[in-house]
């Protein structure tokens, strides 16, 4: 079974009122864990408060504090977000957690985004450790990253992480490709992320079969799974998008009760 289910949160009202009422169904309604992302987009301080009340009211246990992508279709401004940064919002939830308003006395565990190929938005790597470390020392309890085709890349931005003496649990964004169309559709919202040629040449192979495509995503994504377990990952996040039973075919090869006992903290 997963450690945690992760619902994520748009910019619009409708879709909001969703994921909280998802999260909350996902908790009353089953054994999984639910972790909401939350982001500081759209929001002023007295509406996060009320949402953090509402999950904690529901005992959520953990929370991944977002910047949050800017809305495409509803006008935007900035200045009107209460928080500006994730590392705000991270802030407000620890102060949060220390009011004691959570039913358990440890709070929200607080997650943040890690960007293992660099965020488009701060292109001198450096400057965008220093805000990553940030959010760490401002009291992140864990890092869930970015989604990535190549391991190197997150392996590399482990070692910079630690360089950089953050010491948190990073868990690992894999995306099984399951359609050319959803393939696409990542390459533009992961704006930057690398698509190796390997993935590409036995994509191109297949592209007008469906089912063959399907399988070259999961065969794809079984061996950067098993490569990251081999490397002592903390954890692996696995991007759906609506298509789960990729991520079952996945979850179900690589016997993961066996490998995490024998290696893997959890978060
Ligand atoms: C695992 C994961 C899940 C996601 N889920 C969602 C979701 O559900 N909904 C959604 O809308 N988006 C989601 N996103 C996208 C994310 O919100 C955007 O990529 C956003 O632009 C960055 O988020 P962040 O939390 O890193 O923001 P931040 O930490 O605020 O960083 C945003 C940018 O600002 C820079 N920065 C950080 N701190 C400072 C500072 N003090 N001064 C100046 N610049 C700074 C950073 O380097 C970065 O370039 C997700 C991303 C990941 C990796």
């Amino acid at each position: 079974m997963p450690h945690f289910v992760s619902v994520t949160y748009g910019a619009g009202g409708s879709t909001r009122d969703l994921t909280h009422d998802l999260v909350e169904r996902i908790q009353h309604t089953t054994k999984l864990d639910p972790m909401p992302h939350l982001t500081c987009v759209c929001h002023n301080e007295d509406e996060i408060e009320a949402i953090l009340l509402r999950y904690a009211r529901s005992a959520i246990g953990n929370i991944l504090a977002l910047g949050g992508d800017r809305p495409r279709d509803i006008p935007y401004d900035k200045s009107r977000d209460s928080f500006q940064h994730a590392i705000d919002l991270v802030k407000f939830i620890r102060r949060f957690n220390e009011s004691g308003a959570h039913p358990d006395r440890r709070g929200f565990g607080i997650g943040v985004a890690g960007f293992p190929e660099g965020h488009p938005a701060t292109p001198n790597r450096l400057v965008e450790m220093d805000y990553l470390k940030a959010k760490v020392d401002a009291g992140a309890d864990y890092i869930v990253t970015q989604l990535f085709f190549d391991d190197r890349d997150f392996l590399d931005f482990r070692e910079r992480c630690a360089l950089a003496d953050i010491r948190i649990p990073i868990i690992a964004g894999i995306m099984p490709v399951t359609s050319m169309k959803g393939f696409k559709r990542i390459a533009e919202l992961a704006g930057g992320a690398r698509l190796p040629a390997k993935l590409l040449r036995a994509l191109q192979g297949c592209e007008n079969d469906p089912e063959m495509v399907r399988r070259v995503g999961i065969h794809f994504a079984l061996e950067q799974c098993h490569d990251l377990l081999d490397n002592n990952v903390a954890g692996i996040h696995f991007y759906t998008l609506n298509r789960s039973d990729a991520t079952r075919v996945i979850f179900d090869r690589l016997g993961i009760p066996r490998r995490r006992n024998a290696h893997a903290p959890t978060v």
